[in-house]
């Protein structure tokens, strides 16, 4: 049963709201299930970090299902906003609003869907990009919901219970706003794993099941699989630094290190560099950055591929004595959790050491960490010490970081995750 709530003297109107004489009244959801923090334990949401741990929860009351709504309170009673409820997983909620009136419902999406393709429409000209994340999970206010878009097609991942449970919603609402685009479902992965919910990975309605399709960025051409590829299809975090690569490949010889289908090596030819090896242990990735680097009509001749392991590949390059003009690192991730940056930090190193005694004099290294917990200070600190190693001086002449389609939620530091330096040895 609905329920009435008088608020005096706030200045904003709801669409759920009742004027009268001065008064705004709320018609609220009075019955919906309650969750109760611990004590102490409500700062991070009062810091809009959107995930509650199960050791924050006190009691649930009320009867939910997996994925649906609860009224989120702290120890003290205070409504803190709206969350999604996920049993199975030690995040046990994620909030959707922190405004404690909100209405999770189909508007509800709607709205979030809008603002999300808003941020992205003054980063993209479409006629030379058509391929970016239209929806960043936490970072749009979405929890657990992921949408990239690779030119006519949408691909979806639902990885918490509360994107889950609310999918018919979100896919109607990508419906109305994408009418000619075909959906295609990437639900898998780990995060899925951890809510305790199945893959489903397919066409959505009565889509073909093969959406391989053809993007543009930047102008030059790619090849997406969102059936098989890495993440949904393609790293489009990327996209901005692979045109910087661009910007120094005249007459280079670049190196291109966990190469993925070849998104550095395209820009690089494309560029004018001399030579491009891409390095990659996946030959069914190699397989498709030769098409891309034929789909661009970029002379073959200038492109090398290697299937290998990187960590021995440069290891081979050092005996051999080979060396190169720029060499770009872009490792996948090295720390899953906090617990492994050690062991991160020493695959960072021996890498970058490595790559660095590879470069002639004046070379660029264009190195990564995508890993979240890896923070800036902590990756300088490990090129500093590899140049160090290497007896080269090292200087940093860009900072690189995700594309603006992957927002960074200022409450959850870990979400600026992609980190990368371009150096220039001496
Ligand atoms: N730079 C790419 C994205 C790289 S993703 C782009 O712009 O699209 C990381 C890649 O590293 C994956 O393609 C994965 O197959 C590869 N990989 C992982 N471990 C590797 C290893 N030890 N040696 C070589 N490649 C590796």
């Amino acid at each position: 049963m609905a329920g009435f709530r008088v608020f005096r003297g706030r200045g904003e109107r709801r669409r759920d709201g009742i004027h009268h004489a001065g008064v705004y009244i709320f018609r609220m959801n009075t019955n919906l299930p309650e969750l109760t923090l611990k004590y102490g334990r409500d700062d991070s949401v009062l810091r809009h970090h959107p995930w509650i741990f199960s050791g924050a929860v006190h009691r649930l009351e009320g009867d939910v299902p997996p994925g649906g709504t609860v009224r989120v309170r702290n120890a003290q009673g205070r409504p803190l906003g709206m969350a999604a409820w996920s049993p199975a997983s030690q995040i046990r909620a994620r909030m959707w609003s922190f405004d404690p009136d909100a209405v999770i419902d189909a508007d509800f999406f709607r709205q979030r869907i809008a603002s999300a393709a808003a941020l992205r429409a003054p980063l993209f000209d479409p006629a030379r990009t058509d391929a970016y994340r239209l929806v960043a999970s936490e970072a749009d206010l979405l929890p657990g919901l992921i949408v990239d878009r690779y030119a006519d097609v949408l691909v979806c991942q639902f990885l918490s219970a509360g994107a889950e449970h609310w999918r018919e919603t979100i896919l109607e609402v990508l419906g109305e706003h994408f009418p000619s685009h075909r959906l295609f479902e990437r639900s898998d992965g780990e995060a899925r794993e951890k809510e305790g919910l199945p893959v489903r990975v397919g066409p959505i309605g009565s889509g073909e099941a093969d959406v391989r399709c053809t993007v543009r960025e930047h102008s030059l051409s790619f090849v997406v699989d969102p059936a098989t590829g890495h993440k949904t299809g393609f790293y489009l975090d990327q996209r901005d630094n692979r045109v910087l690569l661009g910007r120094y490949a005249r007459d280079a010889e670049v190196l291109n290190c966990f190469s993925y289908t070849g998104g550095f090596a395209v820009h690089a030819l494309a560029g004018g560099a001399a030579r491009v090896v891409d390095v990659d242990v996946s030959g069914d990735a190699l397989a498709i950055a030769r098409m891309n680097v034929e789909k661009n009509g970029l002379d073959a001749g200038r492109y090398e591929q290697e299937e290998a392991d990187v960590f021995h590949f440069l290891r081979r390059c050092r005996d051999e004595g080979r060396q190169f003009d720029a060499i770009v690192l872009d490792p996948p991730k090295f720390a899953a959790s906090k617990s492994q940056i050690d062991r991160a930090a020493r695959g960072y190193k021996d890498i970058n050491l490595l790559a660095m005694k590879l470069l002639r004099p004046g070379g660029l290294l264009f190195t990564f960490s995508c890993s979240g917990h890896m923070v800036l200070p902590l990756f300088q600190k490990i090129v500093a010490d590899a140049a160090l190693d290497a007896n080269r001086h090292a200087r940093v002449v860009h900072l690189m970081t995700q594309s603006g389609d992957h927002p960074i939620a200022l409450p959850i530091p870990e979400s600026w995750y992609l980190k990368g330096l371009v150096c220039r040895v001496d």
